[in-house]
This record gives C-alpha cells, structure tokens and sequence, in this order.
C-alpha cells in the first residue's frame, strides 16, 4: 500500500484544472455535437444551389439600375422572408445607370478581320458612326505608361497584355490595371481609343467586360476588351510589322442627370444572448449584364442566404446575430458597400467578425484569419472543425474580407477569408458564360457548410476576436 499525501493531491487537481481552463476549448461538449449535426444536415442540402438557381432563372442579370436589379432586391426579401429570417430589410443605395450598347471592332487593313469586343463598364460612346485609326501596341500598362505624352494622337492604345492563371486567381491583380486605368492613361497619351485585351484566363471567343474608370482633368475616350483569340490575331497582324488600322463603334451610355436606385438587402437571425453583436456573411447581389452573374455573384449569394437558414433550423437562436448582407452596386465601385460604411458608421465596432464570397468556382481548401493575436487559438480550434472538409488553416493571420467587405476590414472588422479553387473562375468572369451550369452543386454544399460553420462558432463563441 501506499499513503497519497492529500497536499499533493490538490496541486494535482488544481493543476488539472488550471491546465484545463487555459486550453478549454471554446464550443462546449453540447456545442460540439450540435455543429457536428449542422455540418452534416448542411452537407446533405442543395439549398443554397436553389437559391442560385431560382436567382439566375428567374431574375437573370442584375447590372446597376437595371430592371434586374429592381427584380433581385424584391427577389431576396421575399427568399429571406420566406426563409424564416427574423428581420429582413433594405438600404437604398444611389448610382447611375450605364448601359451597354454594341461595340464593333474590325481590322481594316492590312487584313481585315472583325473582333469579338465588348465595351468596358462606364465606356462613353464613340462619336456617331465610330472611329477610325492606326493601333500602337503595348504588351503591357507600364509600357503605355512609359510611352511620351502626346505620341498617340490620332492613334488608338492597344495593350494586349494577358492575364496568367492561378488556383488563387492573384493573376487577376496584375491584369486589371490594364482595363482600370488603361483609358486614362492612354488618353495623356493622345490617344482616341482604348483595346485591351480580356482580362480572362479562357480561349473562348467571348470578350469579359468589367469595370474601366475616367478621370477629372483627363479626356474620356472609349474603351473595349476582345477576346483572347482576337487578342492573338491582332498581335499576330501587327507581328508583320506593317501598320493596322482598327475600326471602332460603340454606343454605351449613362443618363448622368437620372438617379438609379438600388438598394443593400439585409437579413438577419437575431441573437439570444448578445443581439446588439453581429457576425457578418455577404455577397453582392448585383452582376454585370452578361451571362446570368451565377458564379459572380450568385454563388455567394446563395451560399450566405443558406448559412443563416440552416442555422435558423437549429432548436436555439445563436448568441450573437447573424447578418447577411447582400451588397448592391459592388461591380460599378463597391457603391453599396460604401453607403452600409455610411449607414452603419456607429454600429461597426459591433461587427464582430465577417466574411464575403466573391471568388472562386471549386472548394475551399484553406482559411486565413484576420484576428487579434489573443483570438488565433480560438480560430485554430475552428480550423479542426473544418479539417474533415479539406480545409486547411494558413499560418498566417493577416486576412482582409473580399470585395463589399474589405471596406469593413478596413474599419477594423476581423475576418476570415475562405480561399476556394479559382483555376477556372476567370475562364468564366464577367462575360456571356457566367450562368449556372458552372456552378457544381457538390461544391456549393462543402463552400455552403464551411460558411454555416463559421457563423455558428463565430455568433456562439464569446471571443472577442479584435485586436
Ligand atoms: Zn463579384
Ligand atoms: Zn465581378
């Protein structure tokens, strides 16, 4: 036999439970089995495939002061509503309305060829009838950057530049300088037009389109994308080291003096425990007026709309509230993001954390958190909960969240950013084939679940997750 010295003893058990409370994990036991049960109902629903389906099928495209635009917002308060949301409602948001038009390009000597083009967002028109002129080529922005002020009069800028394709989709911010701010650029240059080649990793013969800014002071000339195979071509005609000149026509244009109304559509699952808190998931609600916005961004908003749903079915409201916001306006300059800063100016330091979907057509296969370093072991514990879905957690902890929400990032919101397979997703942004038959329903139910998860543990947790 041995004697145990009860003093001893008690060190023991006051370690133990010393240990215990600094490693406690943050869900408790109960917690535990009911995300469990979440992740598994969550993964058996293609709820959030309905929901882009209903959306791209009945409402379609969904440009800035469109009547798809008008559609969509009556379409999500009514989805919500009928979704059991415990409060839906909208936040008018202000812009113009630009519309396409036709644009027409055509080599016309030395072999005259039509392109396949599409006007880039918020292009003016040509004047009536179009313009004629000889290209001046720059495989890069930089090099029509470099070129002398006023060497392109009477010249139109072609810059044929293309974008590289990665899973992460970083090829993108190398691009997108080139459609931005290629017309202004060109137009210190003295030239009468912008071509840029798409800013898309396909071979399809479909230009992407995308948003192309003007500036105070800076004459406004016309801007178009063509495709990449017409891109090739007429790298290839002025390879020969003759002259070529283009014909261009466009007829975009934007009524300045009409204000187009749109509007932010905001639902929420109310907290039980801590209302006043709110964990934050959105999308944007608006497209562009080509292909249906499936992939951008119907995938998100279905993905948010169903991850509050699923935890709305659960026996017990979440602590904290659940808000989804689905932001208008994002593709013509974040515009609804900017007026929710707005209207939202006092309530930020309540936003608890957040994430946006904006990106991507295949699983999440990593998260980076955006936290306050006392917050990381928090995160690392929901990481554990994910790593049965194939999601990894980064070593780093510098997130910002994507598009809408990068606004709220900046206002000092934590957040996480799921990063999904985006090989494919400029093959497809922002042109024609941006419609629902690219969206892979076994994909949306692991994208939909991890975002369902992340609200759960987010609004359930107690963590502060700011710095
Ligand atoms: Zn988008
Ligand atoms: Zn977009």
């Amino acid at each position: 036999m041995f004697s145990i010295n009860p003093y001893v003893l008690l060190i023991t058990i006051v370690g133990v439970g010393f240990s215990f409370a600094a490693t406690a994990d943050v869900l408790d036991n109960q917690q535990k089995q009911e995300l469990k049960a979440l992740t598994n109902s969550t993964m058996q629903s293609d709820l959030s495939y309905q929901l882009v389906e209903s959306l791209t099928t009945e409402v379609g495209h969904r440009l800035m002061g469109s009547e798809g635009d008008k559609k969509s917002i009556t379409w999500a308060v009514k989805k919500m509503q009928s979704l059991g949301f415990d409060k839906v409602w909208t936040e008018e948001v202000n812009g113009t309305f630009w519309q396409r038009g036709d644009a027409q390009v055509r080599i016309l000597t030395p072999y005259p060829q039509e392109l396949v083009s599409i006007a880039l967002g918020g292009s003016i028109a040509t004047a009536k009838g179009g313009l004629s002129a000889e290209v001046a080529h720059f495989e890069t922005l930089a090099d029509l950057q470099a070129a002398p002020d006023n060497s392109l009069a009477g010249k139109i800028a072609f810059i044929s530049y293309r974008m590289d394709k990665y899973i992460t989709g970083r090829g993108y911010g190398a691009a997108v300088g080139a459609r931005v701010g290629g017309a202004v650029v060109a137009a210190k240059k003295g030239a009468s037009a912008l071509i840029i080649r798409s800013v898309g990793t396909d071979n399809n013969r479909i230009a992407h389109t995308g948003i192309m800014r003007y500036q105070d002071g800076v004459n406004k000339i016309p801007a178009v994308s063509v495709s990449n195979p017409d891109a090739d071509m007429l790298v290839n005609q002025l390879n020969r080291g003759e002259p070529v000149s283009v014909y261009l026509n466009l007829t975009s244009h934007t009524d300045t003096k009409v204000v187009a109304k749109s509007a932010n559509v905001i639902g929420e699952i109310t907290g039980s425990e801590f209302p006043e808190e709110i964990v934050s998931i959105g999308a944007h609600l608006d497209s562009w007026d080509v292909g249906t916005g499936a992939l951008d961004d119907g995938m998100g908003v279905g993905m948010v709309m169903a991850a509050a749903f699923h935890i709305a079915q659960l026996p017990e409201r979440p602590k904290r509230t659940i808000r989804v916001i689905l932001f208008a306006a994002e593709e013509v300059g974040l515009l609804g993001a900017k007026q929710y800063m707005v209207d939202h100016k006092d309530e930020m330091k309540n936003h608890i954390i957040g994430a946006e979907w904006d990106f991507g057509t295949g699983k999440i296969y990593k998260m980076t958190s955006g936290v306050g370093d006392h917050a990381v072991a928090a995160i690392k514990e929901f990481a554990t909960y994910l790593a049965p879905l194939g999601v990894e957690l980064s070593t780093k902890n510098n997130a910002k969240a994507q598009s809408d929400m990068s606004l709220l990032s900046a206002a000092g919101m934590p957040s996480i950013n799921f990063a999904p397979d985006g090989m494919d997703y400029f093959d497809y942004h922002h042109t024609e084939n941006d419609t629902l038959d690219k969206v892979d329903t076994e994909v949306l139910k692991q994208t939909t679940t991890i975002y369902t998860l992340f609200a759960y543990f987010a609004a359930n947790s107690g963590i502060n997750f700011r710095n």
